[in-house]
């Protein structure tokens, strides 16, 4: 299932921070998933409870952010109204998605020995 894959990418990556920052254990990670990215965020957090055995996520936390679909003209920039015909109404240029479709790390709280 996809949403293994990106919880342990996830674990990689936050274990690789943890370890570059000699941290003890990794207390919490924070991502963001666009409503396009194609991620249930329900099953991401079941994943997670199943990867994180063992990891120096253990006892992490995930909190997950929302990102909701943006979109943007192609040629000037301005914002298009999602649902619509996805055309500038200023040039009529083709609309790109801005927003919507990432699968981010955003933040890893760290728990590291005090020296
Ligand atoms: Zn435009």
């Amino acid at each position: 299932m996809h949403e293994y894959s990106i919880v342990q990418a996830l674990i990689r990556r936050a274990e690789e921070t943890a370890r570059a920052h000699a941290a003890r254990r990794v207390e919490g990670l924070r991502v963001r998933i666009g409503t396009l990215a194609g991620v249930e965020p329900v099953l991401l957090l079941a994943a997670f409870e199943v990867c994180r055995e063992g990891t120096l996520l253990g006892d992490a936390e995930l909190s997950i952010e929302s990102v909701e679909a943006q979109w943007a003209c192609r040629c000037c920039g301005c914002g298009i109204a999602a649902g619509g015909a996805l055309r500038c109404e200023a040039c009529g240029g083709p609309g790109q998605l801005v927003a919507g479709s990432e699968i981010e790390l955003d933040s890893i709280a760290l728990e590291v020995d005090d020296v």
